[in-house]
């Protein structure tokens, strides 16, 4: 069985290498040697402050808190995105209000954005969908008409650049994923990123019970904090991820190459200046042919991912969103990883292109 990804490793004497430490000092977790040093790294890397935490998941959650925002405040999200996205705005109390997608980028639309505020907005919650930058400076200037803050979801963002910059610079804050499903991974994990010093100094608060560094309470906090385990998985990761990123982007091109205009894709930001491969969608014409397509392919030990699906105002909300509800329909995301037989990525173009005909 292909699967739609396939984590990378370092070589596992290098990992055992890097552990066996840990059996000296006994100090495997709270602010660790190997923790500390991927935080830096990663904040020199993207140029912006960085706290690591034990998901994703989390650090949406510790970013929400950040604000204070008033009890029954309103955060503007897109429904086209992983159910964690809006979970984190409800397990916090506040509602999500959703705000449709551009059907080209997959994004959430800055006019949508701007139809759903109301007094209650504190927040957008926007999603750079699969890596593809939103349009950064338009999202900007509605908070700032507006006053309210912008999170942005960037769990797929590892390494993606916008005018050379990692776009994990915008917006109050950003939240990455490090899970074994993205590009960069720390088995489980996830940071958040900013560049206001008060911000990241609370969220590092919040990571370890509310703790100051003078282990005074000072914040209602949680535990959130990465093990040194994960932590050297991290960073021995970072050391293979620039070549994982060439290797995905030969497959990714192979599969552009092989489908032509057989299917649809997303279209990505002209201003990206650096981008990292971290998935394949491609876009049926309509549900029946995407499903269709998952059946065959999987009856054919190929397995890929209807991502992002259900559109979550369906779930969530009685809303419609029309165009996110069309792209969750269609989308197919196709097996891509960095050592991706050339063999099983002609295999899958024959079955979809069988199935599609030529258009
Ligand atoms: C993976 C993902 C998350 C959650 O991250 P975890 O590390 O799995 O908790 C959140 N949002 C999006 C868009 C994701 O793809």
């Amino acid at each position: 069985m292909i699967n739609v990804t396939r984590s990378m490793m370092p070589d596992f004497e290098k990992y055992q290498e890097k552990i066996k430490k840990l059996w000296e000092t006994r100090w495997l977790t709270n602010n660790g040697d190997y923790l500390v040093e991927l935080e830096r790294r990663l904040s020199e890397r993207f140029d912006t402050q960085c706290v690591i935490v034990s998901n994703g998941t989390l650090a949406l959650l510790i970013a929400i808190e950040l604000f204070d925002f008033p009890k029954g405040s309103e955060i503007i999200v897109t429904p086209f995105t992983f159910a964690a996205t809006v979970e984190a705005i409800i397990w916090q109390g506040y509602k999500p209000v959703f705000a449709d997608i551009d059907p080209e980028t997959f994004n959430i639309s800055p006019e949508e954005i701007e139809k759903r505020i109301t007094e209650k907005t504190v927040a957008i919650m926007p999603v750079h969908v699969f890596g593809n930058p939103c349009n950064v400076e338009e999202i900007q200037d509605i908070a700032e008409k507006h006053n309210l803050r912008v999170i942005y979801d960037a769990a797929h963002c590892f390494d993606v650049f916008y005018e050379g910059k990692s776009v994990y610079k915008f917006g109050d804050i950003s939240v990455a994923s490090f899970h074994a499903t993205k590009v960069f991974h720390t088995i489980e994990g996830g940071a958040i990123f900013s560049d206001n010093s008060e911000l990241i100094e609370k969220a590092r608060r919040l990571r370890n019970f509310g703790f100051n560094q003078k282990v005074e309470i000072v914040d209602v906090g949680i535990n959130a904090k990465m093990n040194e385990f994960q932590a050297a998985m991290g960073l021995l990761n970072l050391e293979i991820v620039d070549e994982e990123i060439e290797k995905r982007k030969r497959v990714f091109e192979k599969y552009r190459e092989l489908l032509g205009d057989v299917v649809d894709y997303q279209k990505l930001s002209e201003r990206l200046t650096k981008y990292n491969y971290i998935y394949m969608p491609v876009l049926f014409a309509d549900e029946k042919t995407r499903d269709n397509v998952f059946e065959e392919l999987r009856a054919n030990s190929y397995n890929t991912r209807k991502y992002f699906y259900p559109s979550l105002n369906s779930i969530f909300s009685r809303q419609s969103c029309p165009n996110s509800e069309s792209v969750s329909s269609r989308i197919l995301h196709l097996p891509l990883y960095g050592d991706l037989e050339d063999e099983h990525i002609e295999n899958v173009c024959i079955i979809i292109k069988r199935i599609v005909g030529g258009k």
